[in-house]
């Protein structure tokens, strides 16, 4: 079940539908989901968080997508290390390192944005991606595309990401 209320503009506050939005029509701010947070705190607590599996979707109620992920269903969940000494060495309490060297599947934090990515833009009926990221990103959208769909439109500086990350005949890369 979904709870995400609409979209909303960062800077007015306008409402808008939960459809493809990309800056509010008024004053051209940033829009961001709109979360129905007493219906979330109603359903989701540590202990249900827990009982979950690894991932990232184990936070699937703070997450945009309407549906079951349809992609990337392993990313996220990496682990954190305490650092003591260079806690020590900063003057903090306490410092966690959080390793995104384990991320799946493209070891990189790119797998967790596109995962989601990916999974709404199914939602949202689109077939087609194109990015102007940088290498990383490129990567893990065309890993994880791999188990969509989809034509994915690599445009940008990086000619290996796509092109070697998945073999898949509906991945065309198209470099500039
Ligand atoms: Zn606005």
């Amino acid at each position: 079940m979904s709870h995400m209320l609409g979209l909303k503009c960062r800077e007015c506050g306008r409402l808008y539908p939960k459809d493809v939005v990309f800056v509010c029509e008024y004053c051209f701010g940033s829009v961001e989901v709109d979360y129905d947070y007493d219906a979330i705190r109603r359903v989701l607590t540590r202990e249900t968080i827990a009982a979950r599996a690894k991932s990232l979707w184990r936070y699937r109620e703070l997450l945009p997508i309407d549906g079951d992920p349809v992609v990337g269903l392993h990313s996220g969940f990496t682990p954190l290390f305490r650092a003591e000494r260079l806690a020590d060495a900063l003057g903090v309490e306490e410092l966690y390192i959080k390793d995104d060297s384990v991320s799946h599947p493209t070891l990189s934090f790119k797998d967790r944005v596109v995962s989601v990515a990916l999974s709404r833009a199914r939602e949202l009926g689109f077939d087609a991606r194109e990015t102007r990221a940088r290498a990383a990103h490129q990567f893990s959208l065309a890993r994880i595309s791999c188990r969509m769909r989809c034509a994915l439109l690599s445009v940008g500086a990086s000619r290996t990401a796509a092109s070697s990350s998945c073999s898949a005949s509906h991945v065309l890369p198209c470099f500039t």
